[in-house]
């Protein structure tokens, strides 16, 4: 959150702190704090609505969902056929896992009933009578904090037989990943809640149509259902005053790497890196943006001609690259950017699940042919061999994991292939590693 010597002065004006209003608070994560921050006050507006109206005002509100894809949230809701005699199910994907992404994590932490609030009436509206968190099961202190604050919401008959009188039942189950990246993608996930080894299955059939156990699923960004709560109280109108006709409200971009304050910054959609920036106390005293990623390492990398480009789906989609998770990685001019994207590939193929070829053997080829590179034994040659074999698995792999290891090896080699050949013809690393603290 912002530090509060910059609270009153003048660019952060531009937050819009709703999620993370109260995070700073004493307790803020308990049923106490939540209800005297409009806590609960959404799902009493949803629980007086139809299930179809409160999907319909979902929908109208323009919500995007805040996993990485954008798809719209109240959309995939209403996928979910009505009348069909089967289970429904919500998921919430709590999983996360792209690099630079820190936001559902802390949300979860400080302030784990806006998530159940909004869980409660997404279940409402899509008529389900069980939902599942998907957690990633390193975070054990947020697992116990969601394990207090549902129990804290069973106790108050927010959750359990006869929510609030209203006649939904709705059991709530957190569930422990193993810490996998590939159980982020919801097919493995799904597949992995049912017990099995979580690998992607192939879509469609969407989860919309034939999800966990085979019945239709809805599964969800955390960041994604929790929003929901704010929307139904203070209104659909509300939301869409804040970011684009297309990528309308409020959200939360983690801000990480060579800046001065790193955190989760809660602003408008649209906004800019530059602006961000201003908020935070800028890159760290004496340097100067190089590189960054508007939504994780998975989204092609900008540099520092993008600052101006608006953080909504439009914008950083019209300049080349994806909007994502919103994890701003920035790196400055001491970093490596061969080093950089040898990590990154190191991570894709250590956590590709393997299920299809593309992924499996490209990965590992991407990371040799970066590791000789970085360590100067490349040839020029190898810069070719890195795109072509980057164009084979980009859109031919069994799920995005895939398209995620291509994209910094295209946008490295788009905006520094200079630095890839320096590397070769200086047979080393042109950077000092005394002097780069990135990877200290
Ligand atoms: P996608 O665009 O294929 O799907 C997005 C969502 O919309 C899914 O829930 C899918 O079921 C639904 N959907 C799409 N078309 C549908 C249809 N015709 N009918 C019914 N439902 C439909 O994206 P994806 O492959 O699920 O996810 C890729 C995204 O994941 C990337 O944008 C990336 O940024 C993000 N990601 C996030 C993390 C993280 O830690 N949060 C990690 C890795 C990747």
């Amino acid at each position: 959150t912002l530090a509060p010597e910059l609270k009153d002065t003048g660019p952060e004006k531009l937050l819009a702190p709703v999620l993370s209003a109260f995070w700073d608070e004493d307790k803020s994560w308990t049923l106490d704090v939540y209800k005297r921050h409009e806590g609960y006050e959404g799902l009493h507006k949803a629980l007086a609505m139809s299930p179809d109206d409160v999907i319909a005002y979902v929908k109208e509100s323009g919500l995007r969902g805040r996993g990485g894809a954008g798809f719209p949230t109240g959309m995939k809701w209403q996928f979910i056929p009505q009348g069909d005699g089967k289970p429904h199910y919500l998921v919430v994907n709590a999983d996360e896992s792209e690099p630079g992404t820190c936001k559902d994590i802390p949300l979860l932490f400080a302030n784990p009933h806006s998530l159940i609030e909004g869980i409660v009436i997404a279940c409402y509206a899509i008529r389900s009578s069980h939902a599942f968190i998907y957690l990633r099961g390193e975070v054990v202190p947020v697992l116990r904090r969601l394990h207090e604050a549902v129990r804290e919401a069973y106790a108050a008959g927010l959750l359990g037989e006869n929510v609030l009188g209203s006649g939904l039942d709705l059991e709530l189950t957190v569930h422990a990943g193993a810490g996998a990246y590939i159980c982020g993608e919801e097919t493995a996930l799904l597949d992995s809640l049912e017990g099995r080894r979580g690998q992607p299955r192939l879509r469609p059939p969407f989860p919309a149509v034939a999800g966990l156990y085979a019945c239709p699923t809805v599964v969800n960004n955390v960041e994604s259902i929790a929003s929901v709560p704010a929307i139904m109280n203070r209104g659909k109108e509300w939301f869409r005053s804040m970011g684009s006709e297309k990528s309308p409200g409020f959200t939360l971009y983690s801000l990480s790497g060579h800046v001065a304050r790193p955190g989760q910054y809660e602003a408008p959609m649209g906004i800019t890196l530059r602006q961000l920036l201003d908020m935070s106390g800028g890159m760290r005293p004496g340097h100067r943006l190089k590189f960054w990623t508007p939504g994780g390492s998975s989204t092609p990398m900008f540099t520092d001609e993008h600052l101006d480009v608006p953080l909504d789906y439009e914008g950083v989609g019209a300049a080349g690259s994806m909007l994502g998770t919103k994890a701003l990685q920035c790196f400055d001019e001491t970093t490596c950017v061969v080093r950089a994207v040898t990590r990154w590939t190191e991570f894709y193929a250590h956590e590709s699940c393997g299920k299809c070829t593309p992924c499996r053997e490209g990965t590992y080829w991407l990371v040799q042919l970066m590791r000789d590179i970085e360590a100067g034994k490349g040839r020029m040659s190898d810069l070719d061999k890195l795109n072509d074999i980057a164009d084979n698995i980009n859109g031919k792999a069994f799920c995005a994991l895939g398209d995620g290891a291509a994209s910094p090896i295209f946008s490295s080699l788009k905006y520094f292939r200079e630095e890839y050949e320096q590397h070769i013809t200086g047979r080393g690393c042109p950077f000092d590693p005394a002097r780069s603290t990135a990877w200290a």
